[in-house]
């Protein structure tokens, strides 16, 4: 018998993240993350509707609690709960590691790689001075980025926004040639009327992917993107919950990168999906502009799951700099010991340590703790429309 699980806490800390913490009767405590900022009180009222079916129970029956969080309650799905249980299912990962003295890679097959390339991000939601930026990422040892191909874009008549973007990638390919890769995130953002033209222009510069160029409730909007799209790799898959999700989205043919996020996921679903991915020959980019838990639980399956090719990371993104009044804190500030997450040539290092391989100041935590709560305004088009962020 493992175990028991006697608390589950959330933590809410700068610049906008929900640490939540698993503790058992023998003393350990596990770590997850938890995201959906905006709905942060929806995310602490489902973690603690998950808590009271926990309480009690044996931490190590890990795939059993998930069951139970994912299916249980009759209604279910969304990304609210899928959070909250995503948390708590890699806090006990956290712990089981911690107990047997094993990094969770070691525990899902072993490792196969021994460093992982990651991407930073250039510019920011409203996109700016990339050449510049991107320089202090090259000289921080990156050779791969990502930035936002546009702000909000109208349905018809986006022919400036389309040349904004061509001149900033053509800005990018100048200053650095081929040397660096460039993802371009299009958030949902740009309409299939748009899409269709600025596909075309951004073709000869080769990006590394275009990401969300569809919304995700999209059904079948994968099929008509790689009709539209033969020539650039196709990512997505950040708001997606789990396998069935993107069982879904292979099916349909042309996507060829899935970026699951461990927050919304939990890391044993993300092994899951990249195990799947591999059988549908699609590469995994997990999505994490998220806090240290986050990426030190992605890391755990990047460095079990050979399909996994790069790793997103937050350090030094626009929201980590102070966002919407809220105090600025970044990647490594709530960490022991900042090492398992540095990088060295823009590559992680395999980690070493037990269960998600990374220690947490509980202490710096405590003192961080804040009510914290982002605006909920949106962007509008000019005619007032409601306009995708
Ligand atoms: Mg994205």
């Amino acid at each position: 018998m493992s175990p028991l699980i006697i608390e589950i806490r959330c933590h809410t800390v700068p610049p906008r993240w929900i640490f939540v913490s698993v503790t058992t009767d023998d003393g350990l405590t596990g770590w997850g993350e938890a995201i959906v900022p905006k709905r942060k009180s929806a995310v602490l009222g489902a973690v603690a509707d998950l808590t009271r079916g926990l309480v009690g129970k044996e931490a190590g029956r890990i795939e059993d609690h998930a069951q139970a969080m994912r299916k249980g309650g009759f209604f279910r799905r969304g990304p609210i709960i899928g959070t909250a249980a995503a948390s708590i299912e890699t806090a006990l990962w956290d712990l089981k590691g911690k107990r047997a003295g094993m990094a969770v890679h070691d525990m899902l097959g072993g490792p196969v790689r021994e460093t992982l390339r990651s991407y930073c991000w250039i510019g920011g939601d409203k996109p700016g001075d990339v050449v510049a930026h991107a320089r202090e990422r090259i000289q921080a040892g990156f050779d791969a980025v990502k930035m936002n191909a546009t702000a909000s874009v109208p349905t018809l008549g986006a022919a400036t926004a389309i040349d904004e973007l061509v001149e900033r990638m053509g800005s990018l390919r100048d200053a650095y040639g081929m040397s660096i890769d460039i993802a371009l995130d299009l958030h949902g953002r740009v309409p299939r009327t748009v899409l269709k033209q600025l596909i075309r222009e951004i073709e000869p510069f080769r990006p590394m992917w275009i990401e969300e160029a569809t919304l995700p409730e999209a059904e079948d909007s994968a099929a008509m993107l790689a009709r539209l799209c033969p020539h650039i790799p196709i990512a997505t898959g950040e708001r997606l919950l789990d396998r069935w999700d993107f069982k879904r989205l292979m099916t349909q043919g042309g996507v060829d990168i899935v970026q699951p996020d461990v927050s919304i996921t939990g890391l044993f679903e993300l092994e899951k999906i990249a195990r799947m991915a591999e059988a549908f020959d699609v590469a995994v980019a997990p999505h994490c502009p998220n806090g240290p838990v986050s990426l030190a639980a992605s890391l755990q399956v990047g460095f079990c799951c050979a399909n996994v090719s790069i790793q997103e990371q937050s350090l030094g993104l626009h929201y980590n700099k102070g966002y919407a009044n809220l105090p600025a804190a970044d990647l490594l500030d709530y960490l022991a010991d900042t090492a398992p997450l540095g990088t060295e040539s823009g590559r992680f290092a395999r980690p070493q340590g037990p269960g998600l391989g990374i220690e947490i100041d509980a202490e710096k935590v405590a003192s961080a703790e804040t009510d914290w709560s982002l605006p909920d305004a949106g962007w509008r088009h000019e005619d007032g429309t409601f306009a995708e962020w």
